[in-house]
């Protein structure tokens, strides 16, 4: 039976511990070494990935301009990409970047799929058969609320996730929020990403969780973090735009900070590759400790399936990673500093990936 050894990670901090699992199931955690040991390092829940476009992987060249002309609906570059591109071009782009995710030991996401009921066909094929949790915030197609496009949307979205106050029209922003909401799916939208934004425009829209609030002011970040909405921030993508959010007094505020990748045209959709650089940029506003770094790469495994996604215990199905890296020191800070090339196993589901063999087959 596969086994890994060393040290496991839990929200509490990393303990001495022994993994044994089979056909998709962890079967036995123990203190104690046993049989032969597949792999040896730094064990890690699956990485889960607060905010991607995976759909953006469609643009291949670099994107030029301004953050409007690039990224702004309805005609900046990436929807004009996503409207000429194929449904087979769409499919292929997410799932490769979904693969990609995987491979990096990020294994969950949740994703502003826009393109109406054919960016979430797209996104649902392109998922299909990986060991991945995907959550697909899809939209309307234009930037008005139609009662009986949102009611069909619902069927087969998670959720609904739109740009921002600034592009939308109020009322019909809050119809399409209030008809979400009803249903019981999460709402969630970007927010004071280049300029400031009314935060009780926001706040009225009931919103499950934000992205950016980069430009927001504390006083902003205080009320979010009142009402405890989480928000997520993808550094990477917005230094793309010359923009970096204040890690650090978002921390003081209070705010639940959770890590994305945002844009897949600019960003790896690896938490990994987020983590180091998150880490680097909270030092331009004085800093945070490793452990803060790493905790928001988990942090929207409570908008998913909850914390159980992360327990790493006898009878849960298998989420994790081993980091060929040895213990001692402050692990947490060797573990956002690490990269793909410190991945020695992941376990998924069925799925098993290791150095030496690559993706196996199902035990
Ligand atoms: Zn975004």
């Amino acid at each position: 039976m596969p086994t890994a050894s060393g040290w496991l990670y839990s929200p509490e901090g990393f303990e001495k511990g022994t993994v044994r699992f089979h056909d998709g199931t962890i079967t036995e955690v123990s203190r104690k070494a046993k049989g032969d040991v597949l792999s040896k390092g730094l064990i890690l829940p699956g990485f889960v990935n607060a905010h991607t476009h995976l759909g953006d992987a469609v643009v291949l060249e670099e994107p030029q301009g301004s953050l409007e002309e690039v990224v702004a609906p309805p005609d900046g570059l990436k929807f004009r990409r996503l409207k000429e591109a194929s449904q087979e071009e769409l499919t292929a782009a997410i799932r490769g970047a979904l693969q990609r995710m995987l491979r990096g030991g990020t294994t969950a996401s949740l994703d502003f799929r826009e393109g109406g009921q054919r960016g979430l066909t797209a996104l649902r094929d392109g998922a299909s058969d990986l060991p991945v949790e995907v959550a697909a915030l899809g939209r309307p197609q234009g930037l008005d609320y139609d009662q009986r496009e949102i009611a069909a949307l619902l069927k087969i979205a998670d959720g609904v996730g739109v740009s921002s106050v600034s592009d939308w029209e109020s009322g019909a922003l809050k119809q399409l929020a209030r008809h979400v909401k009803a249903s019981g799916l999460p709402f969630a939208l970007h927010a004071s990403e280049v300029f400031r934004e009314d935060i009780d425009r926001v706040l009225d829209l009931h919103p499950d969780f934000l992205v950016h609030m980069t430009a927001g002011r504390r006083s902003d970040w205080e009320r979010c973090a009142e009402e405890d909405i989480p928000v997520a921030l993808t550094p990477r993508s917005q230094m793309f735009f010359g923009r970096v959010p204040d890690i650090p007094g978002m921390r003081d505020a209070g705010l639940r900070l959770m890590l994305g990748t945002d844009n897949a045209m600019f960003a790896h959709p690896s938490v990994m590759r987020e983590m180091e650089f998150a880490y680097q940029v909270a030092k331009l506003h004085g800093g945070v400790p490793p452990e803060a770094i790493l905790a928001m790469g988990y942090e929207a495994a409570n908008l998913l399936t909850g914390p159980s996604r992360m327990a790493i215990q006898e009878g849960a199905p298998c989420n994790f990673l081993v980091l060929d890296l040895p213990w001692g020191g402050d692990a947490a800070y060797r573990v956002i500093k690490a990269t793909e090339a410190d991945i020695a196993l992941l376990a998924i589901g069925p799925w098993t990936w290791d150095r030496e063999r690559g993706w196996l087959p199902k035990d």
